[in-house]
């Protein structure tokens, strides 16, 4: 189980970074480390940093080559995303090593049910996306450029020395796009890889085959936004697609990263059950029966605050679909203490995990199998050793 943080140790540990935090609206309750506190935080901090994933057109006009949108930047413009600056013909990430959030999370919260159940995940995020979700939960920092947050100045180096001192198991790239941040996770992973932690990244999966390649030389767990089944959907609500989205997931199953996937059920955009099943066979047949799937409740945020929260029984009846078409893991989310939440054997039906909200016990998973009838199941279930 995690500790909670109280307020009196969140004070404490924030120091002078504190004032700053809690005097931004775009910083929610944070929990920062020593380094992280030691490092300056100064509203507008750009981290920038050449980026690999670009090609030069005519005029000093480039083309970026990260995510599907492929942006095409003239000289002091930057792309979609507005992190990714034209300066001189050359093409900058702006948001290297200067995260705007900084948290000490459950990593259930990603959620990953299938990767160190109770550990702690140190959770970074810069300003920005290559998305724009009507139903963003984190619009005020994701909807942003890195120019208007209060930035930390964190290097690779201390992320990872800020997650072992909390004792964290695994670095968490979330709460935005972490795609639009690949240099800075990249640099991360490397470093990182001798230590005991796992690199997990929470994403909406769209981005583009080379850079998803170099990720996945150094990620452990991707837990991927399968925002809905149909082109329309990613088009209307996201300004995205799903196709690419699809390749992600099945290029991260090819190479072995363990991959869990959400589907946020927003009532009559994405709630249609043919689409749902749709939806489920797709990942049956691709990914496999042992792919978790998150059936994640809406509530009203940012633009669609007219939409009321999902029904749980929406929610229930869309779990109660995807068992229907063979997947072994589903659960109901953002429902605290709903049934749906835990783990079963899919062989013996006896709970392995059981969540209550944040509150996670292990009650018959050993070593990854269940103890009553011995069923291996997927997951991480240890650390890395360093
Ligand atoms: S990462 Fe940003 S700049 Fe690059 S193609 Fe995607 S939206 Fe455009």
């Amino acid at each position: 189980m995690i500790e909670p943080i109280t307020r009196r140790k969140f004070l404490g540990r924030c120091g002078r970074s504190l004032a700053a935090c809690a005097s931004s609206a775009l910083f929610p309750l944070c929990t920062v480390s020593r380094p992280a506190r030691a490092a300056a935080i100064e509203k507008g901090y750009i981290g920038r940093k050449l980026s690999p994933y670009f090609t030069q057109l005519n005029d000093q006009i480039v083309r970026c080559t990260l995510c599907p949108h492929g942006c095409e930047v003239g000289p002091g413009e930057r792309g979609l995303c507005e992190v990714r600056e034209n300066i001189d013909g050359q093409y900058y990430s702006l948001v290297y090593a200067n995260p705007c959030a900084v948290h000490i999370d459950p990593i259930e919260k990603k959620p990953f049910y299938h990767v160190l159940p109770a550990s702690r995940a140190f959770s970074i995020a810069t300003a920005g996306c290559n998305f724009d979700c009507k139903f963003c939960q984190n619009w005020e920092i994701s909807q942003v450029r890195p120019d208007d947050t209060y930035n930390y100045r964190l290097s690779p180096d201390q992320v990872i020395s800020s997650a072992l001192e909390y004792k964290s198991q695994a670095i968490a790239s979330t709460y935005v796009e972490p795609v639009i941040f690949i240099e800075y996770m990249l640099e991360i992973g490397r470093l990182a890889k001798s230590r005991p932690l796992l690199k997990v990244m929470h994403s909406n999966g769209f981005i583009n085959a080379k850079p998803l390649e170099d990720l996945c030389e150094v990620l452990d767990a991707a837990c991927i936004d399968l925002k809905g089944f149909t082109e329309d959907f990613y088009q209307t609500m996201a300004e995205g697609s799903l196709g690419p989205v699809l390749n992600t997931l099945r290029s991260l199953k090819s190479r072995s990263v363990h991959t869990e996937i959400v589907n946020l059920v927003v009532p009559g955009k994405n709630d249609d059950p043919k689409q749902v099943r749709a939806m489920c066979q797709w990942i049956y047949k691709e990914l496999g029966p042992d792919t978790p799937l998150h059936f994640s409740r809406f509530y009203p945020r940012y633009r669609l605050k007219s939409i009321p929260p999902t029904p749980v029984s929406t929610l229930e009846k869309a779990r109660q679909m995807a068992m229907d078409e063979g997947l072994h893991f589903v659960y109901v989310g953002n429902v605290p203490e709903h049934p749906g939440g835990h783990t079963y054997c899919p062989n013996c039906r006896k709970i392995l995990i059981r969540r209550i909200g944040y509150r996670v016990k292990l009650l018959g998973l050993n070593a990854g199998k269940c103890q009553s009838c011995g069923c291996a199941i997927a997951g991480i279930w240890q650390s890395p050793t360093s």
